[in-house]
């Protein structure tokens, strides 16, 4: 291909970051974090970034990626201080703050200016901290988006370097509109740098887009989740999901006490319903979803990274690169659709080389979806032995609960919230909502009168 140098060097043996020709004062930085020297990804990118070619990174998810963005634009935004001089991209809230977390620590020394643009917080702070000229801006999609379109207080015209973190995620058609609009304000001259756990045809796509020299980084494993990650399967009959959930957790609790628990499942009411019941049945812990205003996710986030509350029960909204030292199981209570989202989920636990376990509980209806995983993985599940006697002794107090919480569900502003969430959304695509109703509502009628003829129609035929 024209233009672009593919080049993986075998540069595992690395041992320092003073190998890599990052500075001493970043190396000091890194060490008293206990970061001492560079993983795989790491080793392999940073000299490429720091030679100003573009570079695409694919490794397995908690393989330090972070790291092997920020510490190269650190060293170059030294060299040449300015605001603003990179902006990195990435599809959720929580990961924004994480990363931000990363730049602050390293860049504490340099007096690092940074701020986070993300939906659910107040957007004067935020176009006030944009017009104060950061360094590092690290945005979801959406927010940034709004902020070009709505002031002109800041610019993004000199920025030396764009990050897409979790590229796959925001390449996959997902933010096309609000992408469109901040690449449309960015300079053609910078440094792009993606990274991601996989590798799709959306990033193979960005190869072809950027003329600049690309470095691309693949892990040489075609294994997509860590060794160290015990992976196991809980069969159970649909029905009683509920009831094999609480006594996986509750068998794993026995053997791991310390160890922290994210549960996954797949929308914001279940995840809401799995939160409420495992409290009430002596679970204690936090739900994380998108029906939840940004303030009480940070909250829930912080209470469970801190180890106050050792369950978190989330959605895919956090799936993706969060870094949390303590997860030690990562519990599917639905199996995702796509592969790609199951490395993601496990990707929370067995990070940085430590051990982990992930449980899917699978019914009868999820068996194809396993094969595929597992075909993707390229190993084999085992079986995790749940008692099936001590199922039966909980099942009913599991389903009341599950049923009152229901009810309670109802009674809040829950659905409510859903309404307004779908608005807002609306808003951001650049949508009237009142005029979206109302053609919801046409098309209903249109529906019900169609169904109503048939009905008519078919009772005719019958009589006649
Ligand atoms: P990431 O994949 O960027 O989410 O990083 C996963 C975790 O690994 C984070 O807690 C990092 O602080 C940590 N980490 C990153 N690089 C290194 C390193 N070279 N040595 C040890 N830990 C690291």
């Amino acid at each position: 291909m024209p233009g672009f140098v593919t080049l993986i060097h075998d540069m595992d043996n690395i041992e320092s970051f003073s190998d890599l020709k990052v500075n001493a004062w970043i190396v000091r930085q890194c060490e008293s974090l206990g970061v001492k020297s560079p993983t795989p990804i790491q080793a392999k990118c940073i000299p490429h970034i720091l030679n100003g070619e573009d570079c695409i990174g694919c490794a397995k998810t908690g393989s330090g990626k972070t790291l092997a963005f920020a510490i190269p634009i650190l060293q170059k935004l030294c060299e040449d201080p300015y605001g603003i001089f990179a902006l990195v991209l990435t599809p959720t809230r929580e990961l924004a703050f994480q990363i931000a977390d990363q730049f602050a620590v390293i860049g504490k020394t340099i007096h690092l200016r940074h701020c986070v643009i993300v939906g659910g917080m107040d957007m004067m702070i935020q176009g006030q901290e944009l017009a104060r000229k950061p360094h590092i801006v690290v945005a979801t999609p959406g927010r940034l988006a709004d902020h070009l379109e709505s002031c002109d207080t800041f610019t993004l015209k000199k920025i030396k370097f764009l990050v897409l973190d979790e590229a796959d995620r925001l390449l996959g058609g997902h933010f096309d509109q609000q992408l469109e609009i901040i690449f449309g304000a960015l300079p053609k001259q910078k440094q792009t740098l993606l990274f991601s756990a996989t590798m799709t045809d959306a990033l193979e796509k960005v190869q072809e887009v950027t003329g600049n020299q690309v470095f691309i980084c693949e892990s040489k494993s075609d294994i997509a989740t860590v060794e160290q990650l015990k992976q196991f399967y809980v069969l159970c009959p649909v029905d009683v999901k509920d009831g094999y959930l609480v006594e996986t957790v509750r068998t794993f609790r026995s053997e791991n006490e310390k160890g922290s628990i994210m549960i996954f499942t797949d929308t914001c009411k279940n995840c809401q319903l799995l939160s409420m019941t495992l409290n009430e049945v002596g679970f204690e812990n936090v739900a994380l979803h998108s029906m939840i205003s940004q303030r009480l996710r940070i909250v829930a986030l912080a209470k469970f990274k801190s180890n106050v509350v050792k369950i978190l029960i989330a959605t895919d909204v956090a799936s993706r690169g969060l870094d949390i030292p303590a997860v030690e199981l990562v519990l599917n209570h639905s199996i995702p659709s796509v592969p790609k989202d199951y490395i993601h989920r496990v990707g929370r636990t067995a990070r940085a080389g430590r051990g982990g376990t992930a449980i899917s509980l699978m019914t009868p209806h999820d068996i194809h979806l396993i094969h595929a995983i597992e075909a993707t993985i390229n190993t084999k599940l085992v079986e995790y032995k749940v008692d099936g006697k001590e199922v039966a002794k909980i099942f009913t107090q599991v389903s009341v609960t599950k049923r009152e919480a229901e009810i309670k569900l109802d009674e809040t502003d829950f659905y409510e919230r859903k309404k307004i969430n779908k608005r807002k959304k609306l808003i951001l695509e650049g949508k009237d909502p009142d005029e979206e109703e109302e053609q919801l509502l046409k098309k209903k009628k249109k529906m019900k009168k169609m169904h109503k003829k048939k009905r008519m129609y078919s009772e005719i035929s019958i009589a006649s």
